[in-house]
């Protein structure tokens, strides 16, 4: 999360009219600088930016905001994108601050990776063990064990097409009844 003190100075390093006058190219008129609104369609201008309060507003469409507030409603940034960008220009780094339950969250998803590698240890180890003599009549199948199943299995199957039926999975027609 963005602290919200980090916000304001970002705002108060940052000039509105610079920013918007990089999207839409702005005129001055007494204090304030003017443009066409770019929220929407008009021939005179009533989109008005104030260098003094550091706000946009349009007296057409009523939008209004920050320089935050146009990079989001006009380049349609995220509010997190927005500050970075314009953390950037004004040579800021944006500060991160943990929500409520971040820390929790964080160290459930490492117990549960600890969980999942002590496993991924666990069935290498097991792979990793070489059926001897006594263990081969268990009923584990080692990797290796299983390429050679597979192999004998498709040398066998090479010369033969399978049967169209085999005698198990044939349907048995159902007979005539005898009266
Ligand atoms: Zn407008």
């Amino acid at each position: 999360m963005i602290p919200n003190d980090f916000i304001q100075t970002l705002l108060s390093r940052v000039d509105i009219v610079e920013v918007i006058d990089r999207h839409v190219p702005l005129r001055k008129a007494g204090a304030n600088f003017v443009a066409c609104c770019p929220f929407h369609s008009e021939k005179t201008p009533s989109f008005s930016v104030s260098p003094t309060k550091q706000f946009y507003h349009c007296f057409g469409c009523g939008a209004h905001g920050t320089a935050i507030g146009f990079l989001m409603e006009h380049a349609g940034k995220s509010f997190p994108d927005a500050v970075e960008d314009l953390a950037r220009d004004a040579g800021l780094e944006v500060p991160r601050v943990e929500r409520e339950g971040d820390k929790e969250r964080r160290e459930e998803a490492a117990d549960l990776s600890g969980i999942l590698l002590a496993a991924a240890r666990f069935y290498r180890a097991g792979c990793a063990r070489r059926p001897t003599p006594s263990t081969t009549s268990s009923r584990a199948v080692s990797p290796a064990r299983l390429r050679r199943v597979s192999a004998s299995a498709m040398r066998r199957m090479a010369g033969k097409a399978w049967p169209p039926h085999s005698p198990s999975t044939r349907i048995p027609r159902s007979r005539p009844r005898a009266s």
